[in-house]
């Protein structure tokens, strides 16, 4: 058995089998292993001629197939089988040895395998990875954490294997220790789930209060993706709105069932920031809206309920205009809320995450990758310590600009009664962010009045309550 794999890789499904390719690819030499053995043998099968891979069979061939200090990838389902995994590999490895977690992961998972495995010596990587199987095999963006002296060993492979910017950059960081890179792909697909909600609203929108056709609908996210929206989800929204359904030739997106799935990731977010405090409201409108699409017995005892009565719309091409104005503010706001919820958890576990670094490396492979991902780290880079990208004087004028298209956008829903929860979300974060005072005084008052909570005054220090009148 030949000792010289510089990294290993466990779990040939989509992601770890393209993974593996993608090492091999870039000259590494790859170890490849997964429980049912089929899987080994069809990758060197359909795969083996693309670089040097060395089968094998059990866990004891695996790592001595691994040269020293070990790297030992893992690519199981996420959850207890990585575990399980964990506690087979574990004690055939050495201090000094690495093992990289590249599933979906919970961080709080990995800050306890992490914590774990520091213990005997091992070295615990839970990375990120974004892009689905054609990133795993192309380049995907890669968000790892751990130590930094696991970062020296493994990030030059990463950084070869990754998507790259447009400027060349690798789309792959140190995010930062234990469980930091696995929490910041949890925000990014966080953030993906608003952008995806974003711009289902704005296809309705144009369906339903512009009255356009899917296939014209698709060209207008065509003209949009060549401005200041250039991303890939708006580029793939345009494929699959122009996409037309063999069997029955109607447009592929009314023949589909209306029901979002939905595999975890954005409920994390959502979670998360509700234990960190941080108002995610675009994220979890999302993750609400794919929640309620799959209610099909409420929503068909629903159906009857009164609408508004139709109303004419202006010119559609104006509206259309203002939509992608409401779109990118949205939008700014939506990425807002994520990085907030990035630097509240980064203070929170002491990570010291960089936050232009980590737009840096959305910039290709991943789901959200956008043009506009150049102009945050900007902002950041400009401004490390910026306390919210609406502070940001550029992202300021531009929502300034849009904003009475916005409003306009959420006038004409609300009168035709299509559903906005993620724009309408947006701008209420907004309105809420820049007001002069909020209703929390109110809020305060009655808390002091049933529950004698106290309040804090605005001209003076110091908790203070009120004898409210009557026998409480
Ligand atoms: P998957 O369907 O999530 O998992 C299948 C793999 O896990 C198979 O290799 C399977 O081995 C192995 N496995 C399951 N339970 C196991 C156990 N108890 N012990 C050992 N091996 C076990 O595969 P995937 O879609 O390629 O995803 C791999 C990881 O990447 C997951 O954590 C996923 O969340 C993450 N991810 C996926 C995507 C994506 O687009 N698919 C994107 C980013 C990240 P057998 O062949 O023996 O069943």
């Amino acid at each position: 058995m030949s000792t010289s794999a510089q990294i290993g890789v466990t779990g040939l499904a989509v992601m770890g089998r393209n993974l593996a390719r993608n090492f091999a690819r870039n000259g590494y030499t790859v170890a490849v292993h997964n429980r049912t053995v089929a899987r080994t043998n069809a990758l060197m099968e359909e795969f083996g001629h693309e670089g040097e891979f060395v089968a094998t069979e059990t866990a004891k061939e695996f790592v001595a197939a691994l040269e020293r200090p070990r790297r030992l990838m893992i690519m199981v389902k996420a959850g207890e089988p990585t575990d399980t995994v964990i506690q087979e590999f574990a004690p055939l490895l050495e201090p000094g040895d690495m093992i990289i977690d590249g599933g979906n992961a919970h961080f709080a998972d990995t800050r306890r395998r992490e914590r774990a495995l520091r213990e005997q010596g091992i070295h615990f990587v839970g990375t990120g990875v974004s892009g689905g199987e054609e990133g795993a095999l192309h380049g995907p963006s890669i968000m790892p954490g751990g130590s930094k002296e696991s970062y020296e060993s493994l990030g030059p492979m990463l950084e070869k294997i990754s998507a790259k910017a447009n400027d060349g950059a690798p789309c792959v960081t140190h995010v930062g220790p234990d469980g930091a890179g696995h929490f910041v792909k949890m925000v990014h697909n966080g953030i993906e789930y608003a952008d995806m909600q974003l711009i289902g609203e704005a296809y309705q929108l144009l369906r339903d209060v512009a009255g356009y056709s899917p296939a014209q609908i698709a060209d207008i996210f065509r003209t949009w993706n060549t401005g200041r929206l250039d991303s890939y989800l708006i580029e793939i929204t345009a494929e699959v709105l122009s996409h037309v359904d063999a069997a029955t030739g109607k447009p592929f997106v009314d023949i589909v069932e209306d029901r979002a799935e939905q595999k975890g990731t954005g409920r994390w977010t959502v979670q998360i920031a509700l234990d960190l405090g941080v108002p995610v409201s675009g994220i979890a409108e999302a993750v609400f809206a794919r929640s309620l699409s799959g209610h099909a017995d409420l929503r068909a005892a629903s159906r009857g309920l009164a609408g508004p009565k139709a109303t004419q719309l202006g010119e559609a091409a104006a509206f259309a205009d203002r939509v992608e104005q409401a779109l990118y503010a949205s939008k700014i706001v939506s990425y807002t809320q994520g990085f907030h919820e990035i630097t509240a958890g980064s203070t929170e576990y002491d990570w010291n995450i960089d936050l232009g670094a980590v737009a840096s490396i959305w910039r290709g492979g991943c789901i959200i990758r956008a043009a506009f991902l150049d102009r945050i780290r900007a902002a950041y880079d400009a401004r490390p310590d910026l306390p919210s990208l609406l502070s940001d004087e550029t992202f300021a004028q531009e929502i300034a600009a849009a904003q009475d298209d916005w409003r306009e956008v959420l006038v004409a829903a609300t009168r035709q009664g299509v559903p906005t929860p993620g724009f309408s979300a947006a701008l209420a974060y907004y309105d809420a962010l820049r007001a002069e005072r909020l209703p929390a005084a109110l809020t305060q008052g009655q808390r002091d009045f049933f529950g004698a909570h106290t309040y804090r005054r605005t001209d003076r220090e110091g908790s203070f309550h009120t004898l409210w009148g009557g026998d409480r």
